[in-house]
């Protein structure tokens, strides 16, 4: 094989979790980066998000069941899921093409892909933290809690198919009673829960924040506000060219747009469908304090505690990635969640926030070189950006530095 040089200098597009995990481990490998996103640092999924680093759950999301549930959620205004009725054919093509790999053998497939990346997706926040990445991580168990055992029924089984599949998951069923003495904040009304245990979480906006600190400490120029709209490549290397501003250079690109990906993406051969699935979030006030991130599966309300609040997030819209915040969906995550949680104040919430998860239509992420050798990707984690984005980051430098493509990336080659 041909020897590739390095690039010396990458300009990253997109201060998310991903393009700012790649851009720190870029210089790990003295590779110099600009780092450039339209809004800011964690203006997309990567600041509203759970914070969750769950290898434990990171699994696909396609599965047989999701289907029923799809049908029963078209009917139900309540429901997680929430598919706009209207007449938008790639949206319902994205969607079939997913609803084809709800079986169980996609699912295992798809799964034997995740299960190498979840068991090293923990020591990658480590080496950031050693790396002098100042943003904590806290060591947790993960609640997953119900309101009956029949309920937990669905867990159990995906604990069993998880464990399956080849990864260590340390589970222990309690009762409710126990589970309101370690967090007297869950309703009287919820029966059992199981612990997740050695997971960790974040709070996310802050983390990556952090992150760019550390990369403009190390000499990494970020700007905000400059939006890209196309890269131009001569014989100098790449022009990136923005809405405004003058034009940034680089040998080679990194686009990390998150649910935006396909915009400036597609031109370079990701075909792969990708869509916002869109979760919301918000924060409220706690009568005592919650020492871990609380799940309720069946509902599909995710909890973490950030700073004194208890940041409640749901919800899946497969609406336009831009389309305003609405407010119906944060109602229902608020009806939702009430019979779970006795001890919050729902009126008082703060930080309404929507973000949109980039989902692909297979359910793996897109992270490597596109059909031009220089353009990379890196994105398309769907529910799990925040707990593979460090090592996903990690592995893109390698490729990005050596030329050499590493094993563990392979089954997410953007041009498949
Ligand atoms: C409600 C919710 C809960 C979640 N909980 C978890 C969790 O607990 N654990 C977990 O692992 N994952 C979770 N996720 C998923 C996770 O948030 C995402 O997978 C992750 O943040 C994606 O990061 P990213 O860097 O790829 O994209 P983003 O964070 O969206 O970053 C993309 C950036 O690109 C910029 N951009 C876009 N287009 C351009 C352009 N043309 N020019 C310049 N800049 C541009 C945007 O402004 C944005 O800042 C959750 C997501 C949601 C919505």
């Amino acid at each position: 094989m041909a020897e590739r040089k390095a690039p010396r200098r990458v300009v990253v597009v997109g201060a998310g979790m991903l393009g700012l995990a790649t851009a720190w481990h870029l210089q790990q490998r003295d590779i110099e980066v600009v780092v450039l996103d339209r809004s800011g640092v964690a203006a997309g999924s990567s600041w509203g998000n759970a914070g969750w680093i769950s290898p434990g759950l990171a699994i696909p999301l396609a599965e047989p069941s999701v289907i029923k549930y799809g049908l029963e959620s078209l009917l139900d205004k309540n429901a997680a899921l929430y598919v706009p009725f209207k007449v938008d054919p790639k949206l319902w093509r994205f969607l079939l093409g997913f609803a084809r790999r709800c079986t169980m053998k996609a699912w295992r497939s798809t799964m034997s892909h995740y299960v190498p990346v979840n068991r090293l997706a923990v020591d990658a926040y480590d080496e950031l933290a050693a790396g002098g990445v100042s943003g904590k991580t806290h060591e947790a168990p993960i609640m997953a809690a119900f309101l009956t055992e029949a309920k937990a029924a669905g867990l159990v089984r995906e604990i069993d198919l998880i464990h399956e599949a080849g990864l260590e998951l340390d589970t222990e069923v309690i009762d409710g009673d126990a589970l309101r003495a370690e967090l007297p904040i869950v309703s009287k009304d919820v029966a059992t829960a199981i612990r997740i245990n050695g997971q960790r979480y974040i709070d996310p906006g802050d983390y990556v924040a952090s992150l760019a600190v550390a990369v403009q400490d190390r000499g990494g120029e970020i700007h905000s506000g400059a939006s890209v709209r196309a890269l131009r490549q001569g014989p100098g290397g790449f022009t990136v060219e923005m809405y405004g501003g003058e034009p940034v250079r680089g040998d080679a690109v990194v686009i990390a747009t998150g649910s935006w990906m396909p915009e400036l993406a597609k031109q370079y051969g990701v075909n792969v469908p990708l869509r916002a699935g869109r979760g919301y979030s918000f924060s409220v006030p706690v009568s005592s304090p919650v020492p871990c991130p609380v799940y309720f599966p069946f509902e599909r309300i995710a909890c973490t505690p950030i700073g004194d609040r208890l940041r409640v997030a749901g919800t899946m819209e497969f609406r336009d990635v831009d389309a305003p915040l609405d407010m119906g969906r944060v109602d229902a995550i608020v009806e939702n969640g009430r019979p779970l949680l006795s001890g919050v104040d729902w009126n008082d919430r703060h930080d309404v926030w929507v973000g949109g998860r980039p989902v692909t239509v297979d359910g793996l992420p897109l992270i490597g070189a596109t059909r031009n050798p220089d353009v990379y990707v890196a994105g398309g984690h769907g529910m799990w950006g925040i707990t593979l984005g460090p090592l996903s980051g990690k592995l893109l430098a390698e490729q990005i530095a050596t030329g050499v493509v590493p094993d563990l990336l392979r089954p997410f080659d953007p041009t498949r």
